[in-house]
């Protein structure tokens, strides 16, 4: 998957930030990727492997459309529910195509 600058879910444009700064940041949070709807930003580390890059891109887009929707004040299992379906978002979006016949 190639990486996106920009995610767009509703209304909002998502930066997508993975840089040195930011990832000193995360790794000191022990953090992989992280959310802020204050600035609209994902940030995501960029000393990960690809696929735990993809992964953390859905786990944080899971993150922004539940908060962008209001439900993440409904649920008491927001992070639950982000890490159980990134891995298979990930997957959905990173198989490739197959032929039909
Ligand atoms: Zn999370």
């Amino acid at each position: 998957m190639s990486r996106p600058y920009t995610i767009v879910l509703g209304p909002h444009h998502f930066a997508v930030l993975s840089n040195d700064n930011h990832t000193a940041r995360l790794i000191r949070e022990g953090k992989y990727g992280e959310t802020d709807m204050d600035s609209l930003c994902i940030y995501i580390r960029d000393d990960i492997p690809a696929s735990l890059w993809d992964e953390t891109l859905c786990h944080e887009v899971i993150h922004a459309a539940l908060a962008v929707s209001g439900l993440n004040h409904q649920l008491d299992d927001e992070e639950r529910i982000a890490a159980t379906l990134s891995p298979y978002i990930a997957q959905a979006l990173l198989t490739p195509w197959l032929p039909t016949s």
